[in-house]
């Protein structure tokens, strides 16, 4: 069994399925919670636009393709290709539809529990069904934190993105000023690495000292083109049809009263993520952040024979599709190799 359907999760089935290890993999179901949680099938990607760092995608027309590789009744539902590499929802498809060519069996479902005390291992998915595995890949990945505003959702995919890394090269964002929300590593890192593309980067901080490392924090200190907002809060992402994010509201968080409105072509958040490991509720190992504890250096182990973890679930340093795709296809080779020292294929 394979929870999740992300990069590691395809990965992972096309290797076993090509192993002959008949595997299922649990999707996620389509449900109005998992949408608002950014948790719907295929994963993080599917909420991106361009990928331009997957290799084998170099730009050109991939509509023939993807009109010839993934199934009609999938396909019709997907928006026009861009013309420019490919789509993190074409990406996609096309790893799922690969592990499908290859035997993989998909269901469309939650897995609310687990039981890994007993073997074969047990799932309990939403939809009520109960599934026994001798053994269990977790790939369900982790969600980028938002700050919950309404008008941060209306323009997502439009300005608004928790990915600099991935979008940050995108033309509506070259050369205009951009809002980074955070003080962490994490902001600190994406603010320095817009500021390679922006005219301006605006650093919006909570607070008036950084929580990030001083090392980060000292470079973004020193660039000349980030400018740090202390003590502020997004009150509102700005916008409209025609442009996307056109700009925010922000708060002063010691004189709430204060507001002040910046011109931006991009809102990046950047104020952690969150695994999605609720429905693991203790039967494995976590960090202190609550990923799942790889137990051994360069394998996908976890603190229970038999389940494997892979991709964004299991990392929270790389976080990218390539590197998830790589430990998905390490836990299907461990699986394989678990099960052939156990006898069980
Ligand atoms: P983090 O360290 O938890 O920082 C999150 C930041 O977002 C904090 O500054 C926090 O403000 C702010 N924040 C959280 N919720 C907010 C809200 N609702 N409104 C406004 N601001 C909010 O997360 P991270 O930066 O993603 O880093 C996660 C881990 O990865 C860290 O251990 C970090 O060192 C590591 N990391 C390392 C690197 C690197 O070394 N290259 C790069 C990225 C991440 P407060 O400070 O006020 O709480």
């Amino acid at each position: 069994m394979i929870i999740g359907s992300g990069p590691a999760a395809w990965a992972a089935a096309i290797y076993a399925s090509r192993a002959n290890l008949h595997p299922l993999v649990i999707e996620g179901a389509i449900t109005e919670e998992n949408r608002c949680k950014g948790t719907l099938p295929l994963g993080q990607l599917a909420l991106t636009t361009e990928v331009e760092n997957y290799p084998g995608y170099a730009a050109g027309k991939l509509d023939a393709y993807l009109d010839s590789a993934i199934d009609g009744d999938r396909r019709k539902y997907m928006p026009p290709h861009a013309g420019h590499g490919i789509s993190g929802p074409e990406l996609m498809e096309l790893m799922r539809q690969q592990a499908v060519n290859f035997g993989t069996e998909v269901l469309t479902d939650d897995v609310t529990e687990v039981n890994f005390r007993r073997h074969p291992f047990e799932l309990h998915c939403l939809g009520g069904r109960r599934i026994e595995s001798h053994s269990v890949i977790v790939a369900t990945g982790a969600r980028a934190n938002y700050l919950g505003l309404p008008s941060e959702d209306t323009f997502k995919n439009r300005g608004v993105s928790a990915c600099a890394v991935c979008d940050g090269a995108l033309p509506r964002f070259r050369n205009k000023p951009l809002v980074v929300i955070g003080g962490g590593d994490s902001a600190m890192e994406e603010a320095t690495y817009l500021s390679k593309f922006a005219s301006t980067v605006h650093l919006v901080h909570r607070r008036e000292a950084f929580r990030a490392s001083k090392i980060m924090a000292d470079r973004v200190l020193a660039n000349p083109k980030i400018q740090v907002k202390w003590n502020s809060e997004v009150d509102e992402v700005l916008g409209n049809d025609q442009h996307g994010v056109t700009g925010v509201r922000l708060r002063n968080t010691k004189d709430q009263a204060k507001h002040e409105e910046l011109s931006a072509s991009g809102y990046f958040a950047a104020i952690g993520h969150t695994p999605n490991t609720d429905f693991l509720q203790g039967q494995l190992e976590l960090t202190d952040k609550r990923y799942i504890k790889w137990t051994t250096a360069a394998r996908t182990y976890t603190s229970i024979e038999g389940v494997f973890a892979a991709g964004d679930v299991a990392d929270d340093y790389y976080r990218q599709a390539i590197t998830a795709a790589g430990s998905g296809c390490m836990a299907a080779l461990d699986a394989e190799r678990w099960l052939a020292a156990k006898g069980f294929h």
